[in-house]
């Protein structure tokens, strides 16, 4: 049995892992096809401490059952003696996030935390209602049609918004997966406590460990390969991939694949279209192209969802965010924030400027952030959540402004106006437009999203994030793995099925520490 794999982001990764410790495929057989030059996806780590890094900020917690046991098996980067998962542990027991302040007002003091985050007991029920209720009820229905505007001011929802992505607009459905997967984690969302964090950036923690332990037993890889299409057997109610057909360096092959072996394919990228720009350009509007063979693979067949509802052009509105990486080798944006914070630079994890129109969040990285960057060198992270909208001092979108506007910008909205030259003479600003990172929150239906195995599938699965497997959550690392894992479980037969997810709202020390809440204790 041989195995084709396409996308080379956490879930190809984590897809090749399991067919080999899983399913006992042997590396030769396994083929991995990635269109990008490099491969991560969305974990990605590009500039230098010159020019200034561009990579993602990092949100896990203790539950990511999948990815932790593959990861179990892996040597880390930098400690090759501990696991990836143990070095990831041991790194947030010994470094946990102690944030001590994490909304700053218009006026650049900490805003107080209230022990019931604002909410009345009238948001308490509703909050229940929309958990309790069954997930087809909740089809293609907005999170704003099951609260008051009051609801969408609340602390809670600031909180919740720039720690898990999701606006006003966004799908019941998603909303209703988070609250009950994340239940426990509501006494602390303003500490946040039982958040983790990568020890180092996410393609050194976990992409590039995951590719060194496959080199060595002879997995292909294969980058700059894009799979154009597939073939299928002819025969109407079984499906069977007989071919793939692979672009790379301009020139088109014809994959031939066997009716046993296995094709595995990630559908969607929430980088997709990701533009960067630097310190004095805007990241240029993004290109199309997003979901290219999901599109053709739906358009050709029934049962293979609507990429439309998540990578349509008109999608990007409630769906993109402006990113920007910071490389500094001063401390004064450091040494401000952690004045004004209370947190140790390093320790403290998101901060959000509630009143600047971007609503931007940024958090200090434990150093070093990236393996081998200089020592002087220190590296933060923000984005803004509403991008569109003019900045307060900066009067443009975030997603027309270069790096030096949205590093003014920010600092500004801080108050720190008294550091901005010297902040300004020693960091590398590099902004990033993800126009699609977001939608995983969009609304929708039952049957939007493929199944992992669609089904009549004989030797075809379908992984990532956008594919429908009960109860998890998309927007992480574990839904990748756990589609890889599902996938590869019910086509070949062979290894464990994954782990149950966890459902806090099921632990009753979740339940207690929620009631906690609703006491304002
Ligand atoms: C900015 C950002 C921050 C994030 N932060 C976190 C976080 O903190 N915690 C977390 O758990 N998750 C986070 N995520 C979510 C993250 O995207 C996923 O956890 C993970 O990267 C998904 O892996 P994937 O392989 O499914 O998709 P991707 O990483 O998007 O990789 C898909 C790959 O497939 C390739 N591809 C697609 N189509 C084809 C084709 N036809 N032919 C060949 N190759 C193809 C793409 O080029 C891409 O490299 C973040 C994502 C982003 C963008």
């Amino acid at each position: 049995m041989k195995a084709h794999i396409v996308g080379g982001g956490f879930g190809g990764l984590a897809a090749a892992v399991l067919l080999v410790r899983n399913a006992g495929i042997s590396g030769p057989d396994i083929t991995i096809y990635e269109a990008g030059d490099v491969l991560g996806g969305g974990l990605y780590l590009q500039g230098t401490a010159q020019r200034g890094y561009n990579l993602p900020g990092s949100v896990f917690d203790r539950e990511f059952r999948c990815a932790f046991d593959l990861l179990a098996g892996i040597p880390a980067a930098k400690t090759p003696a501990m696991s990836v998962t143990d070095e990831f542990f041991a790194f947030n027991d010994a470094e946990p996030f102690d944030d001590r302040g994490r909304i700053v007002d218009r006026d650049g003091r900490l805003v107080a935390h209230d022990p019931r985050f604002g909410l009345t007991l009238g948001d308490f029920l509703r909050l229940a209602r929309v958990a309790l209720t069954p997930e087809a009820w909740l089809a293609g229905r907005r999170i704003d049609a099951f609260f008051p505007e009051a609801f969408f001011a609340s602390e809670f929802w600031l909180l919740w918004s720039t720690l898990m992505g999701s606006l006003p607009q966004h799908g019941a459905v998603e909303f209703r997966r988070y609250l009950n997967r994340f239940l426990y984690l509501f006494p602390n969302l303003s500490d946040m406590t039982h958040i983790l964090r990568t020890p180092y950036c996410q393609k050194q923690a976990f992409v590039e460990p995951m590719a060194a332990w496959l080199h060595p037993l002879g997995v292909n890889v294969l980058t700059g390969a894009v799979v154009t299409d597939l073939a299928f057997a002819p025969a109407t109610e079984r499906i069977t991939v007989v071919g793939l057909e692979v672009e790379r360096a301009g020139a088109a092959y014809p994959i031939a694949v066997a009716p046993e072996d296995l094709v595995l394919v990630t559908t969607g990228s929430q980088a997709a279209c990701m533009s960067v720009g630097s310190m004095t350009e805007a990241p240029k509007p993004p290109g199309g192209g997003a979901a290219a063979l999901w599109r053709r693979l739906a358009e050709r067949r029934a049962g293979f969802g609507n990429p439309d509802v998540w990578f349509a052009a008109d999608k990007a509105a409630d769906s993109r965010w402006v990113a920007f990486t910071v490389t500094t080798t001063g401390t004064d944006f450091q040494d401000s924030l952690a004045r004004l914070t209370g947190s140790k630079s390093g320790s403290g994890g998101l901060v959000t400027l509630r009143d600047a129109p971007w609503v931007p969040s940024v958090t200090v990285f434990h150093n070093p952030e990236v393996l081998g960057q200089p020592q002087d060198a220190t590296v933060w992270w923000g984005y803004g959540l509403y991008p569109d909208r003019p900045g307060g001092h900066v009067r443009k979108a975030m997603t027309e402004c270069a790096g030096a506007e949205i590093l003014e910008e920010v600092v500004r909205q801080f108050g720190f106006d008294g550091r901005l030259a010297a902040i300004m003479r020693t960091s590398t600003c590099v902004p990033c437009c993800l126009p699609f990172v977001n939608n995983i929150w969009l609304p929708r239906k039952g049957g939007d999203r493929p199944a992992v195995v669609p089904e009549g599938s004989s030797n075809l699965g379908l992984i990532g994030q956008y594919v429908e497997t009960p109860r998890d959550i998309a927007f992480t690392i574990e839904y990748s793995a756990r589609t890889a894992w599902e996938a590869i479980h019910r086509l070949t037969g062979r290894g464990p099925a994954p782990p149950p997810v966890y459902q806090s709202q099921l632990d009753p020390k979740a339940l207690l520490a929620a009631l906690g809440v609703i006491l304002g204790r």
